[in-house]
């Protein structure tokens, strides 16, 4: 335990200062660097971590199993665009389909999935539910991924994983996710790097379907409360 606290906080301190290494590529999902093209799409600090969990986490007969770890602007886009059109077919406004869309689904661009180091994971010793795999409904009392979820409620920390949208009413922005972790000795440097980005022009070059709709006033409560009303433990 003592050599991995030691390993975990070298992480830190060598990212403590890295904020200006992250380029605007790497935070949005644009640059797919090579690393991420093999099992784990994890950047490699993090995949190691992630073994590392895994491992002991196999030891309580919990097999964890990514179902979600890297995905691209252009992966997000294509979800936001697919959602977008659907919701506008059903009659609704651009600016409902695209409050209903930010329940659960970021704006393509601004996914912490876009960092290799987020993830979203069920356990693999279990049978997949029918319907939607990430339901709140199983991970909580007699669900398949209650098990995961108290394994990872009481050791994920140990090796530096968090919850992002927790389990708190008062929290806005995305709902509570309990599949969705993230490597935060990383991440937290990355998203101070990402707070630097002047993300509506970013989306307004790129021509994104709907984007004509994000005003001052509505990013400035997006970035308020779906990027930065989180888990207090894994930002600043
Ligand atoms: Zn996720």
């Amino acid at each position: 335990m003592e050599v991995f606290i030691l390993v975990v906080s070298l992480v830190f301190t060598m990212n403590g200062d890295k904020g200006k290494l992250f380029s605007v590529d790497d935070l949005t999902g644009k640059s797919t660097p090579l690393f991420y093209k093999k099992r784990y799409e994890l950047q490699d600090e993090v995949k190691a971590s992630f073994i590392l969990m895994e491992k002991e986490a196999l030891k309580s007969g919990v097999q964890l199993e990514i179902f979600s770890d890297y995905r691209s602007y252009e992966h997000q886009k294509r979800i936001w665009t697919r959602k977008y059109n659907r919701f506008l077919k059903d009659g609704m406004t651009p600016q409902d389909a695209i409050s209903k869309i930010i329940e659960y689904s970021t704006i393509p661009g601004t996914s912490r999935h876009h960092w290799g180091t987020d993830v979203d994971v069920i356990d693999g010793n279990m049978e997949r539910p029918k319907g939607d795999v990430l339901n709140e409904i199983h991970f909580e009392g007699k669900g398949v991924y209650s098990k995961l979820k108290k394994w990872m409620d009481e050791r994920a920390s140990e090796f530096g994983f968090c919850l992002v949208y927790t389990d708190d009413e008062s929290r806005k922005g995305f709902k509570y996710e309990p599949w969705h972790y993230t490597y935060e000795p990383i991440s937290r440097e990355m998203l101070k790097a990402y707070l630097k980005i002047d993300i509506r022009t970013f989306l307004k070059k790129d021509r994104l379907t709907g984007s004509e709709y994000f005003t001052d006033a509505f990013m400035n409560q997006y970035v308020k409360n779906n990027i930065l009303d989180i888990n207090p433990d894994v930002k600043n």
